[in-house]
């Protein structure tokens, strides 16, 4: 466990906005985000408290964050890099203030009928944006037993983990244009496929469409070309963490990706839930990440090697249909490869991080049947159906359907959430 607790995740903390038990938003988390408060206002900085967003500019214009010294205008840019990139400890006293400025006994906020005006706006009103300026976009492979399915669907139960997968953390370069936030749709690719036993491809919509559940860490400040982050010095690069649905297209996928791993397959959309939790508020829910054999090497090992423990669910809802199908309960708490152990692993040739750069984990699988992260698995390739609450089945996606992700840490009395990211299937587009 952390020797010492911030004070900002204090379980008996208690904001003037009251909130839920079960809030994924409650004053221990205060995730950043990008958003406008009417169409023709510009995007900027808000800190997500129960069903309100805080507008972090509106308090910097009034002198609120005057002792945090940040540059002027830090909460007026359309995305969070520039904030991203301010020391930890610059960070850590911006938390502090807003914590301080949210709770009960402090009356600055709460009574200030103008100021709360200006300052609180109903979440349901205002219109979120991508939060980050993604420079890069990695996507790993970490869970060993989403690694291990996949393989004895596609290479037999001997031959499941390929050699090298215990040995580092499998991942590739993905595709940061195409990355956008819950909400918006998703248009089902077109690419080729091959049928089985067929010479040749043939070019149509993807049948095999399916989400991926995972999740996603920004990297806060970079790092130089040549220069590797050490292992024990990655987890301070960390700014936050994010739900992501890394959706791919299978059948695509099976044709393209030997011998150089996934492309079209996946490189037409990702999408992320809207406010970016900090590492600082995710602190109490921090457990020791499970035991790696055979030990890593030296450059990948850990001296305090932890991950976190946050619940994970899907649930796909058909058009029309006013109930969904919960088709996993996962946790991130299974991963095998650390985020440390990635980022360290990422730039041990000299790759350099950029501020802003995404790094999403691969599909964190469970153990059992149902805690699988994709249809792939929950279905067994399509040999095992699922039926949805209103009797239509399924074996992979289909147009009309909502794929929506939500994850939290649970507290004794309160959560610390990352709300959702939520995106519908659209028909693919008359290309032919
Ligand atoms: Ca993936």
């Amino acid at each position: 466990m952390a020797s010492s607790i911030d004070p900002t995740c204090d379980p008996t903390l208690k904001s003037f906005i009251p909130v839920d038990s079960d809030t994924h938003f409650p004053i221990q988390n205060l995730p950043y985000g990008i958003f406008s408060p009417t169409r023709r206002e510009d995007p900027r900085f808000g800190v997500r408290i129960g069903d309100q967003v805080l507008d972090l500019a509106v308090l910097q214009d009034c002198g609120l964050l005057d002792s945090a010294s940040l540059p002027d205008g830090i909460f007026s840019y359309p995305v969070l890099n520039p904030f991203m990139e301010l020391p930890k400890e610059q960070r850590r006293a911006v938390r502090l203030l807003v914590s301080g400025l949210l709770r009960e006994e402090e009356p600055t906020l709460r009574d200030n009928l103008n100021l709360r005006q200006r300052a609180l706006l109903p979440a349901d009103s205002v219109t979120m944006h991508m939060p980050v300026a993604v420079r890069d976009y990695t996507d790993f492979y970490s869970s060993k037993e989403h690694a291990t399915n996949v393989g004895i669907m596609f290479r037999g139960k001997e031959n499941a983990l390929m050699p090298n997968w215990l040995q580092l953390p499998v991942g590739y370069h993905g595709r940061a244009s195409s990355i956008g936030i819950s909400g918006e749709d998703v248009i089902r690719p077109h690419g080729q496929t091959i049928a089985p036993d067929a010479e040749f491809s043939t070019f149509g919509p993807s049948r095999l469409m399916d989400f991926e559940l995972e999740m996603g860490f920004f990297v806060g400040s970079g790092s130089e070309q040549g220069k590797p982050i050490p292992i024990n010095q990655a987890a301070d690069k960390i700014f936050g963490m994010v739900l992501v649905n890394d959706w791919s297209a299978r059948d695509i996928q099976k044709w393209e990706y030997q011998p150089l791993g996934p492309f079209n397959s996946k490189n037409f959309a990702t999408h992320i839930s809207p406010w970016v939790v900090t590492m600082d508020a995710l602190e109490p829910f921090r457990l020791e990440a499970p035991a790696q054999d055979p030990e890593p090497l030296a450059y990948l090992r850990e001296n305090d090697r932890h991950t976190f423990d946050i619940n994970l669910e899907v649930e796909i809802t058909a058009e029309g249909d006013d109930e969904g199908l919960k088709v996993c309960a996962s946790n991130f708490k299974h991963l095998y490869w650390t985020m440390a152990q990635q980022l360290a692993h990422h730039s041990v040739t000299g790759c350099n991080m950029s501020s802003g750069d995404m790094l999403a984990s691969g599909t964190i699988s469970g153990p059992d049947k149902g805690s699988f992260g994709s249809m792939l698995e929950i279905t067994w390739r399509g040999t095992e159906p699922v039926i949805l609450p209103g009797g239509k089945e399924r074996k992979f996606l289909a147009d009309g359907d909502t794929v929506a992700m939500s994850g939290w840490c649970q507290g004794d009395g309160y959560r610390v959430g990352f709300g959702e990211v939520a995106n519908k299937i659209l028909p693919a587009l008359d290309l032919l």
